[in-house]
Order: C-alpha cells, then structure tokens, then sequence
C-alpha cells in the first residue's frame, strides 16, 4: 500500500463536524492537514450510489485541485426496518428547499418511518453508522478504509453533543447516546489502543494502521 511519505494532506470535507473529529484524529501523528473549506474548494457533486463512489469523487476533487493526497470521509446511517434509508441519502433527509441543513427535521422522518412500520421495540430499530474513508493521489490512485458502530436508534434524542443524527444513536453496548458522550468517548481510540467505538474512529483506525504506521 502507498505510504504518505510526506505529512501533508488535504482533508476533502465542508462538513464542520466532520472536519472537528478528523482533526481529534489527526492531531497525534503530526500532519498539515487543510480542509478543502479553508482552501475555498468546490463542493463537489456526490452522484454516486455507494459510500464508496462518493468518497472517492470528494477525495480525488480535492487531490487534483491540490495536487496534494486527500483524505474524504463519505457516511451515514443506515437503518435495518427502512430498508438501509436514508443510507448514502443521509445527508439530503435534512435538506431544506433553501438549500439549508435541519437535522431535527431528518431525525424527525427517520422517526416517522420507523413508527410508520411499526418499529417500536429496541429490536426493531437496529441500525449502523457506517464511514469510508477514502485517501486519492492526484495521479488517481484511491485507498479505502470502511468502518461501521452497530446501535439502535432512540426517540426522543438525547443529548447535543458532536453533530447531524448523533442524539438518536444508541452504540451497542453503552447506556449513552452519541449525542450525550464527548468527542473522546464517541472516537474511543486513541494509537496503541484496541478498538475505536464510531464508525468514524473504526476507519481512520483501519487507514492510520495501514499508511500512517500507527499500532
Ligand atoms: P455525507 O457523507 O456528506 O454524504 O454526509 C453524511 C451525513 O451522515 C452527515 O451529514 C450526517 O448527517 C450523517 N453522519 C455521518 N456521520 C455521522 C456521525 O458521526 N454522527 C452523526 N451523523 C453522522
């Protein structure tokens, strides 16, 4: 696999929370990493129909511009009873006519369906977060890194920690929702350490074990 020999790297996102825990994660191994919003980039268009293809044009958008390697992040919730929605739509369920994101309104719609099917028991409303990563060489050449939390979805939400559906997701195993626990505990890795918690962590875990050689 093709080291990042040099620690310079653009972070191909708009996303501020994002852009917020790519940051945490980056922050120990050293890296000048601009954000494709600080570097007044495009936004690209995400045309494609799976994380993958996503992550890939935001990545290689970046890459080429900058003639730098850049690391995108495409991801979403992915409910079990909805058939895998809003999955790669995640996004677009808090679009408003204006162009404006309202996260209410698409926890609200998650919400919905899931009552509209009859998905009322814990059991029922199992889903996963799920991230790739994807690190595009200006040249074209793409790496990828998935990571997925297994949870169930919560109503009401709880809590108004991190961003987008965090206060409806409960991970497996813990009493707190994403939205109720700081950013170190929703990341729950740090190098050296076992296994990361949000999907997130899972990948950049995944991408720092095989091009940044951390433990
Ligand atoms: P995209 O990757 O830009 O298509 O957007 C993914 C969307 O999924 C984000 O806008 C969030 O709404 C949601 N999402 C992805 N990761 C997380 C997370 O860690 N917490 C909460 N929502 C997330």
């Amino acid at each position: 696999m093709r080291k990042l020999e040099e620690r310079k790297i653009v972070l191909a996102s708009h996303n501020e929370g994002k852009l917020r825990e790519f940051s945490d994660l980056m922050a120990p191994f050293g890296f000048e990493a601009k954000s494709a919003k600080e570097l007044g980039l495009p936004e690209p268009d995400e045309t494609g129909t799976t994380f993958e293809e996503n992550a890939y044009i935001k990545a290689f958008a970046a890459a080429s511009a900058t003639g730098l390697p850049a690391l995108s992040d495409d991801s979403g919730l992915v409910v079990d009873a909805l058939d895998g929605a809003p999955g790669v739509y995640t996004a677009n369920w808090a679009e408003r006519p204006d162009g404006t994101r309202d996260f209410g309104m698409a926890m609200q719609r998650t919400e919905t369906e899931l009552q509209q099917r009859g998905a009322t028991e814990p059991g029922r409303r199992t889903g996963r977060f799920v991230a790739v990563i994807c690190l595009a060489w200006p040249d074209g050449e793409a790496e990828y890194f998935r990571g997925e939390a297994e949870g169930h979805l919560v109503w009401p939400p709880r809590g108004d920690s991190g961003f987008g559906y965090d206060p409806v997701f409960l991970p497996d195993g813990h009493a707190r929702t994403f939205g109720e626990m700081t950013a170190e505990e929703k990341h729950g890795w740090k190098p050296g350490q076992a296994e990361a918690l949000s999907h997130r962590a899972r990948a950049f875990q995944k991408f720092a074990r095989a091009c940044l050689g951390a433990a």
